[in-house]
């Protein structure tokens, strides 16, 4: 430390290197992604950013802002020998009933925003883990079984607080700063500057909701595939659908999701799908609140033990023959005892309402969502997971389109126009705006335009 040039303080909740608390500020939740950065700050205001983003620069150590820590590629939220703004301590969450508004500090889970809104009538987006960061996940998008209805979380953004390259503080919204606002949906996390705190629009919640868990024994999948991707993407838009499909060993096909609606017409709707195969059911109508506990069991960051590649993109129709066929060689060689498998979840309704251009999310008019991955937990398994499911990549390459930029696979090349589509020179002019300099980077970021 005392190399440092210390012009500017370190503020927050400081843990250097070999400081008590060093080795679970590092613990993500892949291991995969866990590095040995030279410093973490935990802000507890503001400030604190300013001041940590400035003292990086004094002192040309990489910076690498995180929330959640949940990112899913290497040297996102964490770098070695960098410094970790982290904004996790940032809690605060104001709900404005009248406005139907609701500010939160970027460190709040999404898991604690969608249930407490929940517990006061309110709706809050979620995906398919409670501990997600609202800091990451928004900037990406954020997708999950209640999009149809509400749109992706980043949709119900209305401003955003952001700590820039310079260490100003900037806002940004419909009016004030409104390149950076439109960047900000869906442009990615690490890119312009340190988030601290973003105010969402949220609508009332039903009082009730169905949810419904439907299985299938694995050797089903093939029939199950087909009815879900002809029914998921146009059935009523109060219906959310993640379907899972895991290894051939050991794995099942599960249907997990919810509809803002009555049991009995639930039922109904889901009927394409429940009357392929030999399914076991579970349906039931919850207060609103449970319904989100349901789909949101806990999933802590500190345990997670397996370490993950995944890819993603977009379907705009059906997988033909060919593409199940290397979907299901992907699952047979999948060793099974560790996770892995394809996920799959319906696009439409309000996701698909708003145009391309509209915010940084370019990918709407698909009718699903589609990832896959493979897990390892010795180190000497990395390789050739990532390897399956990257070479899956370049066989499905000819049925999907583009990529979630919150779901990276780094072996994608040029990845910009993959993950932003035609919104990418935007986002580069966006960029060469806030951050010139390219301060805030990894290894797919946007590079300013030149
Ligand atoms: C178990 C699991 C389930 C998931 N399920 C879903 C899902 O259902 N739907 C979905 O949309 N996504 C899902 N994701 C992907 C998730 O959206 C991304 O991993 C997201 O980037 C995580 O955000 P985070 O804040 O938790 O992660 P972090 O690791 O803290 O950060 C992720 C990225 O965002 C940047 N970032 C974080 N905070 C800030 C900030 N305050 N300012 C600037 N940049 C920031 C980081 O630098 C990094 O690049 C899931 C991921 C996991 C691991």
């Amino acid at each position: 430390m005392g190399l440092l040039k210390t012009k500017t303080k370190l503020t927050g909740r400081v843990i250097f290197k070999g400081d008590p608390g060093y080795e679970t500020a590092r613990k993500n939740w892949d291991p995969h992604t866990n590095k040995f950065p030279k410093v973490f700050v935990f802000a507890q205001k503001t400030q604190d950013v300013a001041n940590a983003i400035r003292w990086g620069r004094e002192n040309n150590v990489p910076i690498r802002p995180r929330s959640g820590r949940h990112s899913l590629e290497v040297n996102l939220s964490q770098v070695n020998g960098g410094l970790v703004i982290d904004v996790s301590d940032l809690k605060t969450l104001k709900l404005d009933k009248k406005k139907g508004t609701v500010a939160v500090g970027t460190g709040n889970t999404v898991g604690r925003i969608a249930k407490t809104l929940a517990r006061q009538g309110f709706i809050g987006g979620f995906g398919d883990s409670p501990s997600v960061g609202i800091g990451g996940i928004t900037l990406g998008g954020g997708i999950g079984p209640l999009q149809r209805t509400i749109g992706l979380i980043s949709d119900n953004l209305l401003e955003l607080k952001m700590v820039d390259a310079k260490g100003r503080i900037i806002r940004a919204n419909k009016k004030c700063n409104s390149d950076l606002y439109w960047a900000s949906r869906g442009g990615g996390g690490g890119n312009f500057g340190v988030y601290t705190q973003y105010k969402f629009r949220t609508i009332r919640a039903p009082e009730k909701a169905t949810v419904y868990t439907i299985t299938w024994p694995w050797d089903q999948f093939e029939e199950v595939l087909k009815a879900w991707q002809r029914w998921a993407p146009s059935v009523d838009t109060r219906l959310g659908s993640e379907l899972s499909i895991g290894p051939k060993k050991g794995g099942n096909v599960s249907m997990i999701g919810l509809f803002l609606g009555s049991k009995t017409e639930a039922i109904r709707l889901l009927k394409p799908v429940t009357s392929v195969g030999t399914p076991t059911k579970v349906i039931k109508l919850l207060p609103y609140p449970e319904a989100v506990n349901f789909l949101l069991p806990p999933d802590p960051v500190l345990t997670q033990k397996f370490s993950n590649q995944f890819s993603s993109g977009f379907g705009r129709r059906p997988f033909p023959k060919a593409a199940i066929k290397s979907m299901r060689e992907f699952l047979e060689k999948a060793e099974g005892g560790t996770p892995a498998g394809f996920f799959f979840l319906n696009w439409g309704g309000a996701v698909s309402r708003v145009a391309p251009r509209a915010t940084a999310f370019y990918w709407r008019k698909a009718k699903y969502y589609v990832e896959w991955n493979s897990s390892w937990v010795n180190k000497s398994n990395a390789a050739r997971n990532i390897a399956l499911v990257r070479n899956t990549r370049r066989k499905l390459q000819p049925y999907i389109v583009g990529s979630y930029i919150n779901v990276p696979d780094q072996g994608i090349k040029n990845s910009g126009p993959v993950y932003y589509g035609a919104n990418f020179p935007r986002l580069r002019r966006v960029k060469a705006k806030y951050d010139p300099e390219n301060v805030f980077n990894n290894p797919q970021s946007i590079p300013p335009a030149r």
